[in-house]
């Protein structure tokens, strides 16, 4: 670590917000660095006071006031916060009156050592993030380079930055709220896979919803990596400022100009970084070496392909790290076949771009949907998808509107409403969706919507649908 750094935080009075993963990796670290930091959470039950009293003990430098988020701590120089809070809170409602900076926990992680660590290929977006990172960690490593992926992911990125491992490179996942707090990052590249309206109760608009993902963006060196097919992450491109030389590249399903990335009869194919991208294109990999291979997914490999890319990595190394990659439980993962029907979990389309995304990769579909709206509508989405809809079994608490839209767009599928929220409601979903199915055709479960109101997360809810898929099997066979 630079001596610069170590004295600038060296007794500054630091508030952090939020006692969870992310403000106590915050805490920890700056505490380390000399800092007096205060940490505030506006709950105070039995859990939270364990994980204070654990906190306080094990270094000295930090306090924790709980039941109480809204006050700015006398003194308070900085706040690191928490991704969760929203601008609005009463506690940066405080700092801004103060003249106090706001930041997240990867400002910090930039301010501790981004400039002099390994650099950082950026990935955000609205649906494919974690999943495209892991896919640019797997071609990164196929290279033979030491990487891992980072950001919303996994371990905190103030601990990967601080720690003892060398990285020659970081993938990073970088959520609309971390780009929000962090001004000061400068990625080598970045890629924003597509935007689609979501968590705008937190950004309080679309546009400034758009801003802070294109943050990522801003002083890129090497590569701007953007959705060919969705124009709004071009337009971010267009404003951004970065580094001299640095370039435009997009992504695309159909066939790449120069400057882009694309598909040409099955092949993975690179226009950009190869010599002479007006006549030249360098193969990447097949698509069936895309796992799993639907389009949506596809994008995310060509996605991950031009970060690494622009790294410099090798053709081969793109090809070897997609096929070494599996996608994490819940995305599109195949449960089980039974009596002809593919049952897939999707858990984690908890919005409508995410379910449009799904519904797209599969031919006849019995749709298993519904949950926690959050103020989304559903016209689009099932408009879209209606010609591909054998049948909808509806559960959660919106399901209501998700009902209404298939009675104006698709009044011919059948549509089953359970009319329960309950967690045990699962198994009647599957055997209701068995019951519409005929032998060819996919059960998907891609909710759209969030999962709070049945399940504890989308993870609980994945499971649930795994299991009664499971015992369907068996009795079955
Ligand atoms: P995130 O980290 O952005 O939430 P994930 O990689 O976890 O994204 O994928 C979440 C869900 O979004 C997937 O289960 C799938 O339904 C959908 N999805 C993934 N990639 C895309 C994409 N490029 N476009 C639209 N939807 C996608």
């Amino acid at each position: 670590m630079g001596s610069r750094q170590v004295t600038s935080w060296q007794g500054m009075h630091i508030t952090v917000a939020g006692l969870g993963v992310s403000g106590i990796s915050a805490a920890r670290a700056l505490a380390g660095f000399g800092a007096s930091v205060v940490v505030v959470d506006g709950g105070d039950s039995e859990a939270l006071r364990e994980k204070a009293a654990a906190l306080e003990s094990s270094l000295e430098g930090v306090r924790v006031r709980l039941g109480d988020g809204d006050t700015l701590p006398e003194g308070t120089e900085l706040i690191v916060t928490s991704p969760g809070w929203k601008p609005t809170s009463p506690l940066f409602a405080a700092a801004a009156e103060a003249g106090v900076d706001v930041v997240g926990d990867v400002e910090i992680a930039w301010r501790l050592r981004g400039p002099d660590s390994a650099p950082w290929l950026g990935v955000t977006g609205t649906n494919g993030k974690t999943t495209t990172t892991q896919m640019l960690a797997s071609i990164l490593r196929a290279a033979g380079l030491r990487t891992a992926a980072v950001g919303n992911i996994g371990t905190p990125i103030i601990d990967i930055v601080l720690g003892d491992e060398p990285y020659d490179v970081l993938a990073v996942e970088l959520s609309s709220y971390q780009l929000h707090w962090a001004p000061s990052l400068r990625a080598h590249s970045a890629a924003v896979l597509n935007l689609a309206p979501d968590h705008l109760d937190w950004h309080g608009s679309m546009e400034a919803y758009a801003r802070d993902k294109g943050r990522i963006y801003e002083g890129n060196r090497v590569a701007c990596v953007y959705n060919v097919a969705d124009k709004a992450t071009e337009d971010l491109v267009r404003d951004a400022d970065v580094e001299e030389g640095c370039r435009a590249v997009g992504f695309t399903l159909g066939t790449p100009g120069p400057s882009q990335l694309g598909v040409v009869e099955g092949i993975l194919v690179d226009r950009a970084f190869v010599e002479n991208r007006q006549k030249n294109a360098q193969e990447l990999a097949e698509v069936a070496d895309v796992n799993p291979p639907a389009p949506h997914n596809i994008a995310n490999a060509l996605a991950a392909a031009a970060l690494a890319r622009a790294f410099g990595v090798p053709a081969a190394a793109v090809r070897d790290g997609l096929r070494a990659f599996r996608p994490d439980a819940h995305r599109i993962e195949h449960v089980a076949d039974v009596a002809g029907v593919a049952y897939v979990d999707d858990s984690k389309a908890t919005n409508t771009h995410a379910a449009e995304a799904s519904l797209a990769a599969y031919e006849s579909i019995v749709w298993i949907a519904g949950g926690l709206a959050k103020g989304a509508t559903f016209d689009e989405l099932v408009a879209k998808s209606a010609k591909r809809l054998r049948g909808v079994v509806l559960i959660g608490a919106d399901r209501g509107l998700i009902r209404e839209a298939l009675a104006r767009h698709a009044p011919e599928v059948p549509v089953v409403d359970l009319d329960r929220t309950d967690t045990g409601a699962m198994p009647a979903a599957v055997r209701e969706a068995r019951a519409l199915a005929r032998a060819g055709d996919t059960v998907l479960l891609a909710p759209a919507c969030a999962s709070m109101d049945m399940f504890v997360n989308y993870n609980k809810r994945g499971d649930a649908f795994a299991e009664a898929v499971r015992e369907l099997a068996s009795a079955d066979g």
